[in-house]
């Protein structure tokens, strides 16, 4: 089901400038009154972005991160805007770098609701469903030994000693979270929602929307209608998506339904927060992509033939804005974006 073959890096994750484990890991922005976008620092082993969301009588997180020191660290940030209990934390989705700082948020309130989509609690414990869940610890755990051998080999042959110390952080950071994943206590949902849901916490209406496949199969829209705010997880991020366990045109009409949803801000699952109009140039590409890769498909190319020409092809118009930040840049992805929509759109017709 998955695509991700051989990448060493697979979701959302891709070789950038390291920074130390434990500093800079996230900045606590504002986006209405009482909800914060909790934006992830860009960093090598990548963090989701999470929001934090008030209510008069408790806390409600939306994701947890990729590991349990980075819900700690957001954990001691909301400590510093209020006291109140977590009492309700929400997974967008089932990859790893959104839940699986669950424990923290757990240990923290006895009464914690954990709360997902059906199909994402279905997929948190099935085998083999993609890069994320309970299975798919194991899988980093026999991957990540591999991929520190690695970076030690990069770092013996860096050209430069600039390039070396940032190996070298890369490396620190990929062995601190080997050790947190061997100790990693996997934490599930509590609660499953399978169709559109209200949840009314003192003060604060937020509805739990199911638009259709997009990212994966469960993606879950945390919306407040009354700030007009959106959490996407990354059915919209702010770089290149990630296609190895979406629907590439099932998610066009998923992210029609969100255009059609009243609301001014989006926090989504990896960049900046945006607004509401940025979803046209998202929505864009995932279409212009498909309509290349089937054209290129129909005129008798491979897929190793209409790579480069697909990726020439859409540069213009999106490798600026997809290459914002020093992770999930246009060139580091197309490739592997373009054969998705062949796999998923061209060879399954
Ligand atoms: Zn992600
Ligand atoms: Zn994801």
């Amino acid at each position: 089901m998955s695509t991700h073959g051989m990448q060493r890096d697979p979701c959302c994750v891709f070789p950038a400038d390291g920074k130390t484990v434990t500093k800079d890991l996230f900045e606590l922005k504002p986006v209405a009154d009482g909800v914060y976008a909790a934006i992830a620092a860009p960093q090598y082993k990548i963090n989701s972005n999470a929001a934090v969301i008030l209510t008069n009588d408790g806390v409600v997180v939306v994701d947890s991160h990729s590991k349990p020191s980075a819900a700690r660290a957001l954990f001691q940030e909301i400590r510093g805007v209020t006291q109140q209990p977590i009492r309700k934390l929400i997974n967008t989705h089932f990859h790893w770098d959104h839940w699986q700082g669950n424990e923290v948020y757990a240990a923290a309130s006895s009464d914690l609701e954990i709360i997902t989509s059906e199909r994402t609690c279905y997929n948190l414990t099935t085998p083999d469903v993609g890069v994320g869940g309970v299975p798919y610890i194991e899988t980093q755990l026999a991957t990540l030994p591999k991929e520190i051998e690695q970076l030690k080999d990069d770092i013996r042959r860096a050209s430069s000693p600039e390039l070396q110390a940032r190996i070298e952080a890369n490396l620190q950071q990929a062995e601190a979270f080997l050790e947190e994943l061997q100790s990693l206590q996997p934490t599930l949902p509590t609660r499953t929602v399978a169709h559109a849901t209200t949840l009314n916490e003192p003060g604060r209406e937020i509805q739990l929307l199911l638009l259709g496949r997009a990212h994966t199969d469960g993606d879950l829209f945390i919306y407040l209608p009354k700030e007009k705010v959106i959490a996407t997880g990354d059915a919209v991020v702010d770089w290149m998506p990630f296609l190895g366990d979406g629907y590439p045109e099932d998610w066009i009409h998923t992210l029609d339904a969100l255009a059609h949803i009243d609301f001014t801000h989006i926090i989504p699952g990896h960049g900046a927060v945006m607004t509401k109009e940025s979803i046209a140039f998202f929505r864009g590409y995932l279409t212009d992509l498909i309509a290349a890769v089937k054209q290129a498909a129909a005129a008798g190319a491979s897929l190793e033939e209409m790579k480069p020409g697909v990726a020439d092809q859409l540069a213009p118009q999106y490798e600026a804005g997809m290459s914002k930040y020093p992770l999930g840049q246009y060139r580091e992805r197309i490739g592997v974006n373009i054969e998705a929509v062949y796999q998923k759109v061209v060879k399954k017709g």
